[in-house]
């Protein structure tokens, strides 16, 4: 039978799971494997890189894939970019789920990426909530913050020399990320833009306590069909890999 593959990560990857579980759509689920418990999904799962673009567009072949779709992080760059090179060369129709970005906030320093964000940064020791993961943290080291980090799993080692690691996974509530701020003595907040309510939280948190807040935009995403929910993402499903004859 013809399977959806439906790469995961974010929350509207998890809703769209339960969808097409709900709809008895044959879709596979796929997890990068970052985290060490991630939740369980109502689809059957696979876990771990597929090997670049060639080993997807194999993997495509391989499970008579009907259609992908990329719910995966607006960040995830590169496995949108090998998704869409891998659908190209075995001829399957792509979408991308993607939740709206934030719009532009004057109040906000919008920055083009990591590197726009340590530069934004003051020089004098301050308190910075680094809300950006865990994996593009060192070029922040060359800075003399006092970092506070939210990750969902303990770090193996320290990730960054000043360091404070909560950890937590989201949604979160503005009270909760106000009162996380002002116990850690704030005064700036990088993050990026994700777009979602859950992780904006820690901007209204911060608009509440006149932090400063450095925005990272999001990297260009494959030109491709677009929805931002997981019903949209439904409805083109049924438009374009129907699996039931509607
Ligand atoms: P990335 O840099 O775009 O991807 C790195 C590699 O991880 C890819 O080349 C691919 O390996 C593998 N990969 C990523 N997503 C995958 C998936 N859903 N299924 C199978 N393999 C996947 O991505 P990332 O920034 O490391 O993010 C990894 C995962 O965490 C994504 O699924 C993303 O949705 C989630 N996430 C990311 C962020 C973020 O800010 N980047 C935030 C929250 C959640 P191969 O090349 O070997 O196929």
């Amino acid at each position: 039978m013809r399977h959806i593959l439906l790469l995961g990560g974010t929350t509207e990857a998890s809703r769209l799971a339960a969808l097409l579980a709900h709809a008895d759509c044959p879709a596979i689920f796929s997890y990068a494997g970052r985290t060490v418990a991630p939740i369980a999904q109502p689809l059957p799962t696979r876990t771990g890189g597929f090997g670049g673009a060639e080993g997807l567009a194999r993997y495509l072949r391989d499970h008579d894939i009907a259609a992908l779709i990329d719910a995966t992080h607006p960040f995830a760059a590169r496995i949108s970019g090998n998704a869409d090179a891998a659908c190209r060369a075995a001829g399957v129709p792509m979408l991308m789920l993607r939740r709206p970005a934030w719009a532009v906030d004057p109040d906000w320093q919008h920055v083009p990426d990591i590197g726009g964000a340590v530069a934004a940064l003051p020089h004098a020791p301050t308190g910075v909530f680094l809300a950006i993961g865990k994996q593009t943290l060192a070029p922040f080291a060359s800075l003399p913050h006092r970092w506070l980090l939210r990750l969902v799993d303990a770090p193996d080692a320290a990730p960054l020399p000043g360091a404070k690691v909560v950890l937590a996974r989201g949604p979160f509530t503005v009270a909760g990320d106000r009162a996380l701020m002002q116990a850690h003595g704030i005064t700036h907040l990088v993050a990026k833009n994700s777009g979602g309510t859950g992780a904006a939280a820690k901007l209204q948190a911060a608009r509440d306590l006149g932090v400063r807040v450095v925005l990272i935009d999001r990297p260009a995403a494959p030109d491709r069909p677009q929805v931002a929910t997981p019903d949209q993402a439904l409805d083109w499903l049924h438009q374009t890999a129907p699996w039931r004859g509607v």
